[in-house]
């Protein structure tokens, strides 16, 4: 599987698993299953509460001899409501702990916009109904701790997610020890993100796709219908071409731009399969037929609202 380089010394494997949305049981059986067919790279984050269980996976394999930490790439984000300097060095802590790990491959800024804390409530609301927002938030303070927590060692690399350009530019411009090294934000076919692509490339933040396979899980969640990239015509028919499945040209057209894709999967048959996109290329002209399907802006699936208030924020990206 090939790599992506994040830094002189940290290379991220351009494949990973994703873990939001699975129970602690689900969860078990597919790092189980990831790990044995070859996964390294997990993804995970404090507002997913499932650290806990990946950590344990992840102690039996390393205990065992089976793996080693070294071969792991282990991604987990900053949540919402640690979104201040305090915040960056107590929850990537709690992170640490849960998942059992004196560092992580890569700490991630979950969201450009912050909620008050609350206890340990992952949504604080307001007494009218609405996410209480921290209207505080202060990137250049947030980033100046998470330079801190690589220099610390808790943190092999550090980066940012669903931050839009105009972020990305001002972080940039203030990121005085240690630039953004990647961005992960929703990529799929019908929402490619090609000018936010290109504009990362340009200052050399990699690129890593949520979402990559249209996050079909979540249509409960967002409470509507969520379009069915899977069932797209050019891709059905490119993929009966190269005798695959939609689902791995969905994820090669992703990888073959140069961008890192992390499909989460609980069913091992499908983990397996999102895995086996390393033997096939797509031609210039499949990748082109590919391209054409990108629908802008009016791809983008989660927009965060339905968290509800969270678009008042003044950082709200979208
Ligand atoms: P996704 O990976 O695009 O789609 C997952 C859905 O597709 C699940 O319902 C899964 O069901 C199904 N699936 C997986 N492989 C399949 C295949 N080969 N054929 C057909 N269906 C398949 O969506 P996602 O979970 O939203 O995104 C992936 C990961 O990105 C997350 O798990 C999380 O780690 C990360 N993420 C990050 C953010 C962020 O704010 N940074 C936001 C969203 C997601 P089964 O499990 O039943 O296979």
């Amino acid at each position: 599987m090939a790599d992506i380089q994040l830094t002189k010394d940290v290379y991220i494997p351009i494949f990973g698993l994703g873990t939001w949305q699975a129970s602690d049981e689900e969860l078990e059986k597919a790092v189980d299953c990831a790990l044995e067919a070859g996964y390294r790279h997990i993804d995970t984050a404090y507002a997913y509460e499932n650290e806990k269980v990946l950590g344990r996976v992840l102690r039996k394999w390393i205990d065992s001899g089976k793996i080693k930490r070294e071969d792991l790439f282990i991604v987990t984000k900053l949540p919402e409501v640690g979104n201040r300097p305090s915040g960056v060095v107590k929850y990537l802590q709690r992170s640490l702990d849960n998942l059992g790990l004196p560092y992580v491959d890569l700490y991630l800024v979950h969201t450009p916009f912050g909620y008050h804390e609350r206890g340990d409530d992952l949504h604080p609301m307001t007494d009218k109904g609405m996410i209480d927002i921290d209207l505080s938030t202060d990137h250049a303070a947030i980033w100046k701790a998470m330079e801190d927590q690589v220099i610390a060692g808790k943190a092999r690399s550090i980066g940012i997610s669903n931050f839009n350009e105009k972020q990305i530019e001002r972080l940039w411009n203030c990121a005085e020890r240690i630039k953004p090294s990647m961005l992960q934000v929703e990529l799929h076919l019908y929402f490619q993100q090609k000018d936010l692509v290109n504009y990362c490339h340009s200052k050399n933040i990699k690129v890593c796709a949520y979402s990559p396979l249209g996050s079909r899980g979540s249509s409960q969640l967002l409470g509507k219908e969520i379009p069915d990239v899977l069932n797209n015509e050019v891709v059905k028919s490119i993929a009966k071409k190269h005798g695959k499945t939609p689902a791995q040209i969905l994820l090669r057209h992703i990888i073959q731009r140069g961008i890192a894709a992390i499909p989460k999967s609980t069913n091992p048959q499908r983990i397996l399969q999102n895995l086996q996109i390393f033997d096939f290329e797509l031609s210039s002209e499949d990748m082109e037929k590919l391209n054409g399907q990108d629908q802008g802006k009016a791809g983008r699936i989660l927009d965060f609202s339905f968290f509800k208030g969270v678009p008042s924020h003044p950082e709200y990206p979208f």
